[in-house]
């Protein structure tokens, strides 16, 4: 199936303003419905006075443009009303698409959510890797394998001594300990002795 992000998305929003320059401090809450390309319009939309307005929780395209269209008649003046009017009569010819459409970017928007916290998943998977890879304590246990190649068997033991009890640099650790597997056998593997 072939898939095209659209370039005008259809989603529903809602902003507060100052709609009323009479009366600056007068707040107002616009709903806009967002039209595709081909609409009459960008977007349709109307403001209500602040706490009249309806409430647009789920509602689709073919239900909001209904609320603005009742908004729209009930107003006094509406220099835009005749331009709203004929962006109203396209909406309601294309209800089905608009709803349909609608649908399609809240999917898109959910998918833009999960793949948001998948990049986070990474990343904290990621730090968590990172803390792990961090160097650990070496208990103290110093080895040299260049300078152990020349030494015997008892002289490594002596001058790389192996852990035996608690790491002195208290990383919890308390036991038998070697730097490496080399360590281990240049000291004489099994006649390693506490
Ligand atoms: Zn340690």
């Amino acid at each position: 199936m072939s898939y095209q992000n659209p370039k005008r998305p259809v989603h529903i929003d809602s902003y507060e303003n100052n709609g009323n320059l009479l009366n600056p401090s007068k707040k107002y809450v616009c709903i806009r419905l967002w039209l595709p390309e081909g609409a009459p319009a960008e977007v349709l939309s109307e403001n209500w006075p602040d706490g009249k307005e309806p409430n647009i929780d789920r509602e689709p395209p073919s239900a909001v443009v209904e609320l603005i269209s009742e908004k729209l008649e009930r107003a006094w003046i509406d220099t835009s009303r005749e331009k709203k009017r004929e962006i109203i009569a396209w909406c309601r010819q294309n209800a089905a698409m608009l709803d349909r459409q609608w649908v399609e970017e809240l999917i898109r928007r959910e998918e833009r959510t999960i793949a948001r916290a998948q990049r986070k998943i990474v990343q904290l998977q990621n730090e968590l890797d990172k803390e792990e890879d961090a160097p650990s304590c070496d208990h103290g246990i110093v080895f040299d394998e260049a300078v152990a190649l020349g030494l015997r068997n008892r002289d490594v033991r002596e001058r790389f001594p192996r852990l035996s009890g608690p790491c002195p640099k208290g990383c919890g650790i308390d036991g038998i300990v070697y730097a490496s597997a080399a360590h281990y056998i240049f000291g004489g593997g099994s006649d390693w002795v506490s």
